[in-house]
Parts: C-alpha cells; sequence; structure tokens
C-alpha cells in the first residue's frame, strides 16, 4: 500500500467516528512490514474523559491483527466527518496519549514507526517519527528497576 492509500485509509475509517460531542472525526491506518493494514476511530463518551483516540483503537486492532512489533507506519487523519468524504485543511497529529501508546509499539519493533498526518481534506500531509514526536519517551526499559 503506498502513502495515498494509506491516508485514504484512514480518512474513509473516520467517516465511522462516533463523535457527537467534538464533531471532530479521526480515522488511523497502521500498516505493518507486511502490508497489513489495521484501522480504528475515536469513539467518544457522554463521560467525555472515557474517550478513545483513533490511535489507540487502530493500535488494539493492529495488535489483533499482526502483533504491536511489526508496526511499521501510521496514517491519521481528521476533521469534519458528516459528509460523504473527511474534509477539514487542518492536519491532525497524535495526541500526547496517543504519541505514549505508539512508543510502546516503537520499543517493542525496535523501529521508528512513521506517522503520516493529513488534513481531513488529504490535501496537506506532515511526515514525523515516532522519535521526534516524544522524544526521551517512557519505555519498557524504565521499568527494569521494577521488583
Ligand atoms: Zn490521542
Amino acid at each position: 500500500m503506498n502513502e495515498e492509500q494509506l491516508i485514504a485509509a484512514a480518512r474513509q475509517a473516520a467517516l465511522k467516528a462516533y463523535a457527537p460531542y467534538s464533531g471532530f472525526s479521526v480515522g488511523c491506518a497502521i500498516e505493518s512490514v507486511d502490508g497489513e493494514v489495521a484501522t480504528g476511530v475515536n469513539v467518544e463518551n457522554a463521560c467525555y474523559r472515557l474517550g478513545v483516540c483513533a490511535e489507540q483503537s487502530a493500535l488494539s486492532a493492529a495488535h489483533l491483527a499482526f502483533g504491536l512489533a511489526k508496526v511499521a507506519r501510521i496514517a491519521v487523519a481528521g476533521g469534519d466527518g458528516s459528509a460523504d468524504s473527511l474534509a477539514g485543511a487542518i492536519v491532525c497529529t497524535p495526541c500526547g496519549g496517543c504519541r505514549q501508546a505508539i512508543y510502546e509499539a516503537y520499543c517493542l519493533s525496535a523501529r521508528d514507526i512513521e506517522i503520516i498526518c493529513s488534513s481531513g481534506d488529504g490535501a496537506t500531509v506532515e511526515r514525523h517519527s515516532i522519535s521526534t514526536l516524544i522524544p526521551h519517551g517512557f519505555g519498557p526499559a524504565n521499568l527494569e528497576d521494577a521488583v
């Protein structure tokens, strides 16, 4: 799957987001080293703080499909999902919590995961790596002193 297709998968998934409170639909598509793709969307809740981000729901799907250690790259797109296609001009980057969640896959894979961040309309794209989005992250190695 090329980058455009991965972004398209994230944008398409976003149309299935459950975002009645924010009105901000997010989709995430995660590709494995073998080319498999898992997707996720944000799922909000009436108890606002219990909402789940698209990246974290996609990571869960990816773990079930091929395992976190095989995550190669991630596309995320967010915007207005109320029409037939995702809209919006502002690039959607993972929140801090999702960066931490992606960092876990980075630690397991020892691969600097590429994160492709797209505007809702897909017209603007930024490319990052997890090591630049969350430098000095907290990972499994930080727990080595635990008893
Ligand atoms: Zn998030």
